[in-house]
């Protein structure tokens, strides 16, 4: 009961990315079964070319302040249920270690809302680094996520390396169990957003690292047309390692054998197919559902291969599809698990809007 109204307050905040962690990795654990994490998007999601120091500080100040309110919110809910709780400061304890009590960006990973990225900032597929963390430790028990072991920028990327102005990063990929000091110099990224507190009266917030990110450019074309047709068995190989790769099938099924991927490809070469391969450029990128729902409505959804995520496609996929569903006369409905929230937030943006639960499933319909 605690964890739905938690959930549903996040379903009311469907731009909020959150999740849930066990914190038996840390001290806190013996006092806190989980920490509750979420990421509210910047105010203003800047780019290299549109940043200035003074608006990335604004988004980040407006990204606090949402944060606030929504911290009230779960409290109310925590207090109602008489639940023991406690919210670690965001500031660190000390200018010499320049740790915080809590690390908000390890909990983040644990709950598998992002990874680490080569600028020591957590990334989220959504928004890349612009967002901005919090968390509350819950001496409660709760659907956890997977946890994010391995950062995934592209091995070729050292955008934040090269912009920052004193040389504080290493261009060394994350895992799960490096220190901060393999990754950053945090003691030179403080030495110079500190010497701006004399000018500004306050640290620079600099964040040249984060604007340069090449993540969460979510929307790159809107008029990005992808080809959807029907399978055929030459996509019996590309759709096995699709559906076999644990990432994609996280909140959908175990990952597939070979003899489920085969049978799934058969219903899909049927005629009247539950789901149909997609194309960019030729190439077989993932595929998705299209079938009906009830009387008025088909059912939508997609399934991309990770090193397609955060392109775009899904939102110009949803967006092909409803056109679709409107010549032929219907509505649509996407059913997603509580925790995909790339998919919820596609959804709300393209018009969809919560209606309800079943069987465990959150379910939107094209308003
Ligand atoms: S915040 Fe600025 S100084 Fe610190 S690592 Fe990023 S680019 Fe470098
Ligand atoms: S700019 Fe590139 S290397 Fe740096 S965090 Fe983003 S994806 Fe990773």
């Amino acid at each position: 009961m605690l964890e739905k109204e938690i959930r549903k307050v996040f379903s009311e905040h469907p731009d909020i990315i959150y999740g849930f962690t066990d914190i038996s990795y840390c001290p806190y654990g013996e006092d806190y079964h989980s920490a509750l994490v979420f990421a509210v998007p910047y105010g203003e999601q800047l780019t290299a070319d549109d940043y200035t120091e003074e608006r990335f500080e604004q988004g980040i100040q407006t990204a606090r302040s949402r944060l606030e309110t929504v911290v009230a919110e779960i409290e109310q809910i925590l207090q109602k249920h008489q639940a023991k709780y406690w919210i670690p400061p965001v500031a660190q304890e000390n200018e010499k270690e320049l740790r915080a009590l809590f690390s908000f960006k390890t909990a983040a990973a644990h709950a598998g809302i992002g990874w680490f990225g080569k600028n020591d900032v957590i990334i989220t597929e959504r928004y890349g680094p612009r967002v901005r963390l919090s968390a509350l430790l819950i001496d409660e028990r709760f659907t956890y996520g997977q946890p994010v072991t391995v950062g995934r920028c592209p091995e070729n990327c050292t955008k934040c390396i090269d912009i920052c102005p004193c040389k504080a990063l290493k261009n060394q990929q994350w895992t799960i169990e490096k220190d901060r000091s393999e990754i950053i110099d945090y003691q030179k990224c403080n030495r110079m957003r500190s010497a701006f507190i004399s000018k500004l009266g306050r640290k620079s917030a600099c964040g040249l690292c984060l604007a340069v990110c090449p993540f969460g450019r979510a929307e790159p074309d809107q008029n990005m047309e992808l080809t959807i047709r029907k399978m055929n068995e030459r996509d019996l190989e590309p759709l096995h390692a699709l559906l076999s790769d644990p990432d994609v099938m996280l909140f959908l099924e175990p990952p597939y054998s070979t003899e489920q991927t085969r049978s799934f490809l058969q219903a899909a070469l049927s005629d009247a197919p539950p789901v149909y391969a997609v194309d960019q450029d030729g190439a077989f990128i993932g595929y998705v559902i299209y079938h009906t729902y009830d009387e008025d409505s088909m059912e939508i959804g997609w399934v991309l291969t990770p090193d397609q995520w955060g392109k775009g496609y899904a939102s110009a996929l949803t967006k092909q599809m409803i056109a679709r569903a409107r010549n032929e006369g219907k509505s649509l409905v996407i059913e997603c698990d509580p925790g995909q929230e790339i998919t919820k937030h596609i959804a709300v943006r393209h018009g969809f809007v919560w209606s309800g639960e079943e069987n465990g499933l959150e379910i939107y319909r094209l308003s």
